[in-house]
């Protein structure tokens, strides 16, 4: 028989470089499996073209991003490149309480403070093949200054120091093959037991009840 999948979703972390592909990648996996849910984030950076309020973030201004941070509504946050980005507690919390596997695409400080806070979330860093790759789709994205695309690289060569406190490194070379790989990487972890807290208590309970004669 198959093993009863874990009944709560897995909190799913992705970073990459800027530029690495994440926001491409996080909504195919979204469109092509229900079981995902993508957290919005709150943040002090300004809109970019296209962006809308409540779709890619929650745009707010200092004081309250700050605010929220006071009354407990951030499960974490961070400072990138002079702007505060953290990530809301509530939708979180519920998504996975309906078993959804929720995505949080953040940088590499909320992610360590996910995995302190939550040590069975699961931790993935994508990565263009090349840093050379990650300069040329920055410079064609064509969203941000030269100023800006230096800063970010500059971040990209201190966030490839922590690499390793990640679970898994997933190439974006191939689309179709990056969202494959994640689909597996999730479905994959779903089974250990760490995650499967649920399902273990329910076969020791249902043993016991064995052992006690009243199965
Ligand atoms: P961008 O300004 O390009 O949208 O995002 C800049 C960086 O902030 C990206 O690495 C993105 O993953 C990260 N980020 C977005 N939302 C959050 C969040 O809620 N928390 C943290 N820690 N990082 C975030």
């Amino acid at each position: 028989m198959m093993m009863k999948k874990n009944k709560k979703g897995l909190l799913t972390v992705i970073s990459g470089f800027s530029g690495a592909g994440k926001g491409t990648i996080v909504k195919k996996l979204i469109s092509e499996h229900n079981d995902y849910a993508l957290s919005v984030s709150m943040t002090t950076r300004k809109p970019r073209e296209g962006e809308v309020n409540g779709r890619e973030y929650f745009f707010v201004n200092h004081e309250d991003f700050e605010k929220t941070i006071a009354e407990g509504g951030l499960i974490e946050h961070a400072q990138y490149c002079d702007n505060y980005y953290g990530t809301p507690k509530d939708y979180v919390f519920n998504m996975l309480d309906a078993g959804k596997n929720v995505i949080l695409e953040i940088e590499i400080n909320g992610a360590l403070q996910i995995k302190k806070k939550f040590p069975e979330s699961l931790l993935l860093f994508i990565t263009p093949p090349s840093a050379e790759e990650l300069k040329r789709r920055l410079v064609s994205r064509g969203t941000e200054t030269m100023d800006v695309i230096e800063k970010r690289l500059s971040r990209a060569g201190e966030e490839s120091e922590g690499i390793e406190a990640y679970d898994y490194i997933v190439v974006n070379d191939d689309l179709d093959k990056c969202v494959e790989d994640i689909q597996r990487i999730v479905e994959d972890a779903h089974l250990s037991p760490v995650r499967c807290k649920d399902f273990i208590e329910d076969i020791r309970n249902e043993l016991k009840a064995f052992s006690k004669g009243e199965k």
